[in-house]
């Protein structure tokens, strides 16, 4: 992938940072390697194909048209996902009410603050695992459906 400024890959390492996943732990949720994306980290995009850029934004919760605009703007700030409130992606975790319609189960979070679930010391999850939206209140999200904490390993 051509022309991403340096200063907008850090901000994906940040992102990274902030959700508290190691290099190898993203590299492998998306499918790429750990050497590429830490190329991609310290600021040699060419080294990740642009399929791998959109699929490492939409894991991070990044819009890379967004970043690049606000690098072009000069005034870069970033998305903060420790300033909202999150949810424990934990089912055992006891901040996640379950409850079952039919044959699934589900579970009403419960938003917190920080970075960390206070119950469990799980990574808090600050937007939509599934498709990236902001958080509603509820069990599932209202732009895609999905639940929040999946019980069931799919
Ligand atoms: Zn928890
Ligand atoms: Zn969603």
């Amino acid at each position: 992938m051509q022309n991403i400024p340096k200063t907008v890959c850090i901000k994906f390492k940040e992102a990274r940072r902030a959700l508290g996943l190691t290099q190898s732990q993203l590299a492998i949720s998306i499918g790429c390697q750990q050497a590429a994306l830490s190329m991609f980290e310290s600021g040699k995009p060419t080294k990740l194909s642009g399929e791998y850029v959109s699929k490492l934004a939409a894991r991070l919760n990044l819009n890379l048209d967004e970043l690049m605009e606000k690098d072009r703007s000069s005034d870069v700030a970033v998305m903060q996902p420790s300033a909202s409130a999150g949810f424990c992606p934990d089912p055992d975790c006891p901040s996640n009410i379950q409850y079952a319609v039919g044959e699934r189960m589900f579970f009403r979070i419960t938003l917190q603050k920080g970075r960390y679930c206070a119950h469990c010391g799980e990574v808090l999850e600050k937007r939509c695992p599934s498709c990236g939206a902001a958080l509603n209140e509820g069990a599932c999200c209202s732009m895609c459906g999905k639940a929040y904490v999946n019980g069931q390993v799919e």
